[in-house]
């Protein structure tokens, strides 16, 4: 983490860059975490601020992306900027703690979020392939064009149990970490496949930005990577249900 916070007096004064960021072109103020410690503190030396993002000395750039252009996303420049000591949330040194938290949380409603796009692609497929009349009849009595709508149905349903059991066990105060992180990898990739086979089974039609399938299909390739990609998920689980002999740092 290359964003410092020095304390002087009764303010931090912040230098560096986020990047990355989500809304980091239209939101006016943003979370930010940053160093308080040494480089050697690691998790301990990281702090949370809420940061007014109109403040003197914070600078932006949006980045041309895939999808998800309705949020945008880009990197955060801070020059001196000035913060007051109110500003921090918690102790100091306990931000890395905090935001870790949160995405227990944010990775299961992240699975939500490609599930519901996921699930209205499916729904008009399915209404579109019923509808479609090729070799004197619907394109649905073809098991090639049902089966994988029926499979993607059963998936997402399963897909979504999962996200639900991870906040239920986080509603009652119960471990859900490694479900969290299971839903954050399972559905982004799930749906990112059921979307594109959405897409072809509208055939030419399908290709068209005029159909919304494609921008689903690019938000949610969006909503791999972000919050942590598959890859670091799978660490998570790995961790969780082997142990320490599973960590590879
Ligand atoms: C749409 C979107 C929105 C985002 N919004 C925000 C935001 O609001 N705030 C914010 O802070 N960040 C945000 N991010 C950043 C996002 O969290 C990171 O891009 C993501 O965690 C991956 O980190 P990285 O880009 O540094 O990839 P890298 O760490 O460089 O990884 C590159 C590749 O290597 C793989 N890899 C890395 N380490 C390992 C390993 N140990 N084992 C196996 N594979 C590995 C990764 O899975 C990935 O495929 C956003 C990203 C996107 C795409």
């Amino acid at each position: 983490m290359k964003l410092s916070a020095r304390r002087d007096g009764d303010q931090y004064v912040l230098n560096g860059e986020k990047t990355s960021i989500s809304f980091s072109s239209s939101a006016s103020t943003a979370l930010m975490m940053a160093r308080t410690g040494t480089p050697e503190s690691g998790a301990h030396g990281v702090s949370a601020f809420y940061v007014d993002l109109n403040s003197p000395g914070v600078s932006r750039t949006r980045f041309r992306d895939l999808g998800s252009r309705a949020i945008g996303r880009g990197s955060l420049f801070f020059d001196s900027v000035k913060v007051p000591v109110s500003a921090r949330i918690g102790a100091e040194g306990a931000g890395f703690v905090q935001v870790m938290q949160g995405f227990d949380f944010s990775r299961a409603l992240i699975g939500l979020m490609c599930i519901g796009a996921a699930q209205q692609s499916v729904d008009e497929t399915c209404r579109f392939v019923a509808e479609r009349e090729a070799f004197g009849g619907s394109l649905a009595r073809f098991e090639g064009v049902s089966f994988p709508l029926a499979e993607a149905a059963v998936e997402l349903r399963a897909a979504r149990l999962l996200c639900y059991e991870a906040l239920w066990l986080r509603d009652r105060g119960m471990p859900h970490g490694w479900l969290a992180a299971g839903a954050k990898w399972l559905a982004p990739e799930l749906c990112a496949r059921v979307l594109h086979q959405c897409l072809l089974l509208h055939g030419h039609t399908g290709f068209s930005l005029d159909l919304p399938h494609q921008q689903r299909m690019r938000d949610v390739i969006g909503l791999e990577i972000g919050d942590g990609t598959a890859q670091i998920m799978k660490l998570l689980v790995a961790r969780e249900i082997i142990g320490k002999s599973a960590r590879p740092y």
